[in-house]
């Protein structure tokens, strides 16, 4: 069988990474997420300043640090699901000179449901699993299903910087999405109902 190579787009808190991580256990793919790699390299020292400067804020890494990131791990997949990029317009460009894709996913939810999606979030400090308070509860509090690693609340996910990061999706990603959209290739999902009922539905795009 072929290697996939899927995109995932969607808004903050769509459930990318929820669904990225169900879609390479069963494809088998390799999971390639720029705000994962961020987040362990926050206080790296770039020309730019580190990249926890813009992620606490809520704003984009510049492009030249988050396009390094891409390069090097598209090099080493073969089948991945890329999340979290590209999120302007220049990266979409960058994006499509380095390589192709098969699938490109828009996880649609409505706005009031992703702040309390992103509000609610807990992730595991080690493992990088993605939690809910109340929609996707460990079976114990604060604990790691897959680890036993600690769950933490992310310094972005409170709610001004929830507010801000939405809006520079809307200013910055929106446009991809239409870019995406205006190519004829992109296929959009909802991204409501439960998360095995979303990846369902995904399923049935990677494998039609
Ligand atoms: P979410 O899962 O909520 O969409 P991410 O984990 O993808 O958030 O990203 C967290 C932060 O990392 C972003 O707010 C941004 O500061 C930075 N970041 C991640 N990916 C990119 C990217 N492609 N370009 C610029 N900044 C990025
Ligand atoms: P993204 O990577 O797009 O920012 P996440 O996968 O981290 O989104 O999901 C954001 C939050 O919403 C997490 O707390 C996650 O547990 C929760 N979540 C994910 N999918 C769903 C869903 N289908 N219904 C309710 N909550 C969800
Ligand atoms: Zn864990």
């Amino acid at each position: 069988m072929a290697d996939h190579r899927i995109l995932l787009l969607g808004p903050p808190g769509a459930g990318k990474g929820t669904q990225a991580k169900r879609l390479t256990a069963e494809y088998d793919l390799d999971h390639i997420t720029t705000g994962d790699a961020l987040r362990q390299n926050k206080d790296m020292e770039t020309e730019y300043g580190t990249p926890g400067e813009y992620m606490d804020a809520g704003e984009l890494v510049p492009d030249p640090v988050v396009n390094e990131i891409v390069v090097a791990a598209l090099e080493e997949a073969d089948g991945f699901v890329l999340d979290g990029y590209p999120r302007n317009l220049d990266q979409a460009e960058f994006l499509s000179e380095e390589t192709d894709l098969d699938h490109v996913v828009f996880l649609d939810v409505p706005e009031q449901e992703l702040v309390d999606r992103l509000t609610g979030r807990r992730v595991c400090d080690d493992c990088g699993a993605n939690y809910h308070v109340e929609f996707d509860r460990p079976e114990e509090e604060g604990v790691c299903d897959e680890c036993g690693g600690e769950l933490i609340q992310r310094e972005d996910d409170t709610e001004d910087t929830v507010r801000e990061r939405l809006r520079v999706y809307r200013e910055n990603t929106e446009p991809v999405v239409e870019h995406y959209r205006d190519e004829g290739v992109l296929v959009e999902v909802s991204g409501e109902g439960t998360p095995d009922e979303v990846f369902g539905r995904l399923r049935d795009v990677v494998e039609n």
